[in-house]
């Protein structure tokens, strides 16, 4: 099982075309800087950035322009290789891309001024798609019940939950990652189907926008998630032991429209009832 964390690549979902992106693991020299680096697909191209644990931590794609179809009358120094790079002002782009071979060069529009970025080239790599440790689980038990678990191990951390032996592995490692400890008392069984609430809806988004990550990526994702639950959790108690609960339910109150779910998550884990 260990071995599925030290994946020495990244998979990652494109944001433009929505298919997998799939490249070598890479580390930044140095934390907070970021190292970029861009791939082609298609008509676009995709950009990543790691950080020095060698965790994608952004994906962007920017439309590819080749500059011999286009008729610009600015132009730019490439940097790296001292080509020119057309600057397509008046044409509705903001932003866009072309290829130099080993680097693409990114051009940000603004106004009457512009921006280059030149980013590294690197090839994906091919793999057979594997399932990552949270779909394989989500194949075992469920989208709904692994929601649940992730809300019962804040909620109900001393609950008894049957899981099924095949899920056993991957559930221990992923409850491990994110909490730093296995949560909930989790008995092997046949697997008795969680009633699901609304509150759990957040968990379940979590999960849905992980399913084509890495392993790594996809711990991150919810283990950073989990973790804001949690502190806002904490910080929302401080302020109803000080202010009360009308003030709470006020701060809350932006939630109420733009994230109802996430909202009634809230008033559970403060055990509060906004009206
Ligand atoms: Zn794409
Ligand atoms: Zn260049």
């Amino acid at each position: 099982m260990n071995t599925t964390l030290i994946e020495d690549y990244v998979s990652l979902i494109c944001p433009t075309c929505q298919r997998p992106v799939r490249v070598v693991r890479i580390y930044a020299p140095s934390q907070p800087g970021l190292k970029l680096v861009g791939i082609k697909h298609d008509d676009h191209i995709v950009v990543i950035k790691f950080d020095k644990y060698g965790v994608a931590r952004d994906i962007n794609a920017y439309k590819l322009i080749d500059p011999e179809r286009v008729k610009a009358e600015h132009f730019a120094i490439c940097k790296r290789c001292k080509r020119s790079v057309p600057l397509l002002f008046g044409r509705g782009l903001r932003e866009y891309a072309i290829d130099h071979n080993d680097h693409f060069v990114i051009i940000f529009l603004m106004g009457k001024t512009f921006v280059l970025q030149v980013i590294d080239k690197i090839p994906p790599i091919r793999i057979a798609p594997r399932l990552n440790i949270v779909a394989r689980i989500r194949k075992e038990i469920g989208l709904k019940n692994l929601a649940m678990i992730l809300y019962y191990a804040i909620t109900e951390p001393n609950r008894v939950v049957n899981i099924p032996a095949t899920v056993e592995k991957d559930l221990k490692f992923l409850l491990r990652e994110i909490f730093g400890r296995i949560p909930l008392r989790l008995r092997i069984g046949p697997l008795v189907e969680l009633n699901w609430v609304e509150e759990a809806d957040f968990f379940q988004r979590k999960i849905l926008q992980v399913l084509g990550f890495s392993d790594k990526e996809a711990l991150t994702v919810l283990k950073e998630s989990v973790e804001m639950i949690i502190n806002m959790t904490e910080s929302f108690k401080r302020l109803l032991r000080k202010k009360g609960v009308n003030f709470v339910c006020d701060q809350l109150s932006y939630l109420k429209e733009k994230d109802p779910k996430l909202f009634a998550l809230f008033q559970k884990l403060l055990g509060i009832s906004c009206i």
